[in-house]
């Protein structure tokens, strides 16, 4: 670990901190295309300012792209207003996406799509329908109960796809080289929950494939996700496999990733309290190591946050 001045900015070269910006050049090829892609399902917090440091400083480093994505597959929790908030707050801080924004890209108005990929799926794929409630379920591992009970698919009922066993190996840009044998950890993929709405995992895949990202910057709370979406992403035809990179979280004192209930600061509370963009990126930035307390960034600049 060795430390370079830039500015007024120590910048910590920490291999679990910052990425090597030529290797990843080279994994990615010219011009790499990142997603920000927030849930409407509350207001923006310094977790998210963190993840769009990271995908704007990358992507502004290798001269790539980010698009924005308005994931609200989960029709339940996701409220218009907080998508307004989002994108105020989004603004506010400064971070420009470069596609996505207008027109918005929301999953919520292409049902089509993930319904053709479903079609696909089950072309190829052993799909069925599941009656499992999740207390059925017990843990994440779902056993295969209904893999060969042919249920009729209605309302009321989930759709899953089987996954075959084995390892799904990626080398993620922070991390290094991960191996995940989805199958065992999950076992076969709900697509689609009780409730008729697609869920996370198969949105997330159906958008990354058919929107050509081809570098996955997210919290590393996600790391485990990657093994099952690579799968599934060739269960739907891509050939080529994006990079993905897992990023530090903020963490409380007890070590417990801190959310919303454990009193994390969201963006608006921040702005209320009078604290400019440049301040409330710097404290985000500040709480994973990558600068120093007391100092201010503006959005347009967090690409050299990572540049050694
Ligand atoms: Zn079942």
């Amino acid at each position: 670990m060795g430390t370079k001045e830039w500015d007024h900015v120590s910048l910590i070269i920490d291999p679990l901190l910052r990425p090597d910006l030529t290797r990843l050049a080279s994994a990615i090829g010219s011009s790499p295309l990142t997603r920000f892609a927030p849930s409407p399902t509350g207001y923006l917090h310094l977790g998210h300012v963190v993840n769009a440091i990271y995908v704007w400083g990358i992507a502004r480093a290798l001269n790539g792209r980010v698009l924005l994505r308005i994931e609200d597959h989960d029709r339940i929790r996701c409220r218009p207003e907080y998508e307004v908030a989002v994108l105020e707050d989004l603004a506010w801080l400064g971070f420009e996406p470069d596609l996505g924004l207008d027109p918005l890209l929301r999953q919520s108005d292409t049902p089509a799509v993930y319904e053709t990929a479903l079609s696909r799926l089950r072309e190829s794929s052993n799909v069925y329908a599941c009656e499992c409630s999740r207390k059925d379920i017990g843990g994440e591992r779902y056993e295969g109960r209904c893999r060969e009970r042919r249920l009729e698919m209605r309302s009321g009922r989930g759709i899953r796809v089987q996954l075959a066993a084995g390892d799904e190996v990626f080398d993620d840009a922070l991390l290094g080289r991960q191996t995940q044998a989805p199958a065992e950890q999950c076992g076969d993929l709900l697509v689609k929950d009780r409730d008729d709405h697609w869920t996370y995992q198969f949105a997330v895949t159906v958008d990354d494939v058919r929107q050509e990202v081809t570098l996955v910057i997210r919290g590393s709370d996600l790391v485990s996700s990657t093994g099952r979406q690579l799968l599934l992403a060739r269960m739907l035809g891509r050939r080529n496999t994006p990079v993905f990179m897992h990023h530090p979280l903020i963490h409380d004192g007890l070590g417990e990733k801190l959310s919303k209930s454990a009193g994390d600061a969201g963006v608006r509370e921040l702005r209320s309290a009078g604290l400019t963009p440049e301040e409330v990126i710097a404290t985000a930035a500040a709480r994973v190591g990558l600068l120093n307390p007391g100092e201010s960034i503006r959005a347009v600049d967090v690409a050299r946050l990572f540049r050694a």
